[in-house]
């Protein structure tokens, strides 16, 4: 297998007539060595008719190998990032999928200690897709999705974590911002224009959040950020509870245990 320093550096056209002018030339520099030392005794007529083949015959052949080689290599390339791309996106709503998002996430909190992580699930969604149907509650899904989007900045990034929830990380913000972002999402989605068979259809998401200043786990933060969303669910809907990691009951009581 090819290492995947060459890949990367074979994907630009520059770098592909790079690849064919030095692969080229190394073939005829090794043609033309060998050709001195194998036809020495052969008089001066002979080596010099051999020298040219030396050199006419790699051009001839190795441009187009390494030209072939450079291009096939680049198209492997390019699928192989598209590939890539695919498995991590949720299809529907362009997100990351939850394996990617976790990845991601896990490892920004290795590099960080500071930001939030919201969990945010859409309200009385079932209700959507039985009285519209199921292709306009795709509709509404990603019309959350959007309006989530709407609100991040450059860095954040937005998982669906399966069926009508999804996932905010945040990087380098205290309680007080991860609210007020949280809140401008929930907002959002509620002015997000649905309209299933032309009528005007209120969205609504419940947020719950968890934002932290020293090292955390994954797991850790989306229990927190997950039973804060059911507390939002349990007080009516269409709301937002963000706690920090200290303040939360489980922490202190894991800390003074
Ligand atoms: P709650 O406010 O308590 O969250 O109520 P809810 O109706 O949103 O929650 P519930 O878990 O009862 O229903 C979630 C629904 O989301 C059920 C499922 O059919 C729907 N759903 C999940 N994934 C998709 C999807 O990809 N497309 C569509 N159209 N619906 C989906
Ligand atoms: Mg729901
Ligand atoms: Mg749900």
């Amino acid at each position: 297998m090819m290492p995947s320093k060459t890949l990367t550096a074979l994907q630009s056209w520059a770098s592909i007539a790079r690849w064919t002018v030095f692969g080229t030339l190394a073939c005829v520099l090794v043609s033309l060595a060998f050709n001195t030392v194998y036809f020495r005794d052969l008089g001066e007529p002979a080596l010099q008719r051999s020298l040219v083949s030396a050199t006419v015959l790699p051009i001839l052949l190795g441009v187009p190998f390494f030209l072939y080689t450079g291009l096939r290599v680049r198209g492997l390339t390019i699928t192989n990032l598209r590939l890539g791309l695919v498995a991590r996106t949720d299809s529907l709503t362009a997100c990351l999928n939850r394996g990617a998002f976790t990845a991601k996430v896990t490892t920004q909190l290795a590099r960080r200690s500071r930001g939030a992580l919201l969990m945010i699930d859409a309200d009385n969604f079932k209700a959507i897709n039985d009285v519209y149907g199921h292709d306009a509650g795709d509709e509404a899904l990603t019309i959350i999705a959007r309006s989530i989007r709407t609100m991040l900045r450059a860095g954040d990034l937005v998982g669906r974590m399966g069926g009508e929830e999804f996932g905010v990380y945040l990087p380098d913000v205290d309680q007080m911002s991860a609210e007020a972002i949280a809140e401008r999402i929930r907002r959002a989605v509620n002015l997000a224009g649905f309209a299933p068979e032309g009528q005007q259809r209120p969205l609504a998401v419940s947020i719950g959040g968890v934002a932290f200043d020293r090292a955390a786990s994954f797991s850790e933060l989306f229990r927190i950020a997950d039973q804060r969303l059911y507390g939002a669910k349990e007080t009516g809907r269409n709301r937002v509870m963000v706690v920090h990691r200290d303040d939360h009951p489980v922490i202190a009581l894991k800390r003074s245990a």
